[in-house]
């Protein structure tokens, strides 16, 4: 008797069919969003209870899937793409951005290396490049140039492969300057300010240095890092034996949007051999707009830089870009050569293997989705609406500003406002939990020279004038 011949496929039809209602599904929620409670009212574990406790014996009908959707997983969702979203800070999701990752699922390719999908490579080659041209970047970060970018996950990861690099450079440095000694992991010293994004604690952590080595700068009342301070500590550390090699300048602070001047951390960074990173990862998608661009000021002192298009320039998570200066440095500290990923090609020097400029072997084809975002908004488009987003802010600080119950606490250059009432922290906590369990809109809070402060951050596609009065008389009334 024939063995019966079983496939369990979802069928080519069958994928049209489901794929064609996911698009409607999609495009459907983003015109229902607007209605649902921003933040999710869910109870801690109400859908890990609700699932069943293993997966299902017998093939299940993709209808009855999505019904589950419904159900169980619409709950529990925080809708960052509702045009009242002002917490954090955007994570983009247009429409070209969406098809490209489909996309990049549907070809399932997987880009380690050049020859593992030449397009999948190149691509982000030309993309790094359009960034550069688009944000106004210095010119040694084209890929035609010394240095060259490519896309990480995150800024997490963009980070940590800047200190990793920084490292690397230090001690062949100091191999060859010292006739074949080594300097030890124990004596480096990196600096951050105490407004730094966290993920530099972890890279240091991970990279194997001492997470007592990195020195937290004080900030001055714009939360910028203090020059002096810097300098001061780096001279004390010179003195106590150790070798500073690294220091994180940001532009456009999580917390507050804090600027750091870059000329002169940058200055110190020359003098004193430092690794200049620049962490970015908002506010710089403003510098499309070449009027915004001063915050580069200092740039081109910088060694590596990473912005992040999926939060503010309408493309999905994940998608951040990483730049050096040089790539024979991020090159040094990441390639591996195991047989079995030899390949003519990248022998020749012809190519590039991205996976020597990031952590994991394997990579997404994250290009495609950046690639349709930038052809179809266009620089045009992209201006207009950046721009939009940060004269809605500013606005919204005008309105604080003539308050006499509410104050600004911090430049606001542009689309993040941090603000507080006067009556203190009580006051101003409850009031964010009131509009936030209300589901009318969604806003965090941060901490500034020790005082609860709450943020508005505007940045989701479709946040109109309208939201944001809205948000302001919901503020106003909910005391
Ligand atoms: C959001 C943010 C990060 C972290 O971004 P991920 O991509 O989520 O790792 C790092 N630095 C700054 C300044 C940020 O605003």
């Amino acid at each position: 008797m024939k063995k019966e011949n079983k496939n369990y496929h979802m069928s080519a039809d069958e994928f049209r069919k489901q794929g064609h209602a996911m698009v409607d599904w999609i495009a459907e929620y983003w015109s229902r969003v607007e209605e649902m409670p921003v933040l999710s009212q869910a109870e801690p574990n109400e859908l890990f209870n609700a699932l069943p406790n293993s997966a299902p014996e017998q093939s299940e009908d993709f209808t009855k899937i999505m019904q589950d959707v419904e159900k169980h997983i619409m709950p529990g969702i925080t809708h960052w793409q509702s045009p009242n979203f002002f917490a954090y800070f955007p994570t983009g999701a247009s429409g070209p951005s969406i098809l490209g990752e489909m996309m990049s699922a549907g070809l399932g390719v997987q880009g380690m290396l050049w020859s593992t999908s030449p397009a999948c490579t190149e691509l982000e080659m030309k993309m790094m490049d359009w960034l550069v041209h688009l944000l106004g970047l210095p010119e040694h970060y084209l890929l035609e140039n010394a240095g060259g970018g490519t896309l990480q996950d995150s800024a997490s990861s963009a980070c940590l492969v800047a200190l990793l690099s920084a490292r690397e450079k230090i001690s062949n440095l100091s191999l060859n300057k010292l006739g074949g000694n080594t300097v030890s992991d124990k004596k480096l010293v990196a600096y951050i300010s105490t407004q730094t994004h966290s993920s530099l604690e972890k890279a240091m952590m991970i990279s194997g240095l001492v997470t007592q080595n990195l020195r937290k700068i004080t900030v001055d009342t714009s939360y910028a890092m203090k020059v002096d301070r810097l300098k001061e500590q780096i001279a004390q550390d010179k003195a106590d034996g150790y070798l500073p090699f690294f220091v994180c300048a940001t532009i456009g602070t999580t917390s507050s949007n804090g600027m750091d001047n870059l000329i002169e951390i940058g200055e110190i960074a020359k003098t004193e051999n430092l690794w200049m990173h620049v962490d970015a990862a908002m506010s710089v998608t403003a510098a499309v707009c070449p009027e915004f661009r001063d915050m580069h000021t200092g740039l081109d002192l910088a060694d590596s830089y990473n912005f992040n298009p999926h939060k503010w320039l309408f493309t999905n998570f994940d998608c951040s870009a990483l730049f050096v200066k040089d790539k024979s440095d991020i090159i040094n500290s990441l390639s591996i050569l195991p047989e079995y990923l030899k390949n003519a090609a990248t022998e020749s020097g012809a190519v590039i293997d991205y996976r020597d400029w990031q952590i994991p072997l394997g990579r997404r084809f994250r290009a495609l989705k950046l690639w349709f975002t930038l052809r179809h908004y266009g620089v045009e488009g992209l201006r207009h609406h950046i721009r939009e987003h940060i004269a809605l802010a500013q606005e919204f600080a005008s309105w604080v500003h003539a308050s006499s119950d509410f104050e600004i606490v911090a430049p606001h250059p542009l689309n993040l406002v941090c603000f507080k009432h006067t009556a203190g922290d009580v006051v101003n906590e409850a009031l964010v939990k009131k509009l936030n369990t209300s589901g009318d809109l969604y806003l965090t809070h941060t901490k500034l020279n020790g005082e609860y402060v709450i943020r508005l951050c505007v940045g989701q596609a479709n946040t109109t004038r309208e939201h944001v009065e809205k948000a302001w008389e919901l503020i106003q009334a909910s005391l």
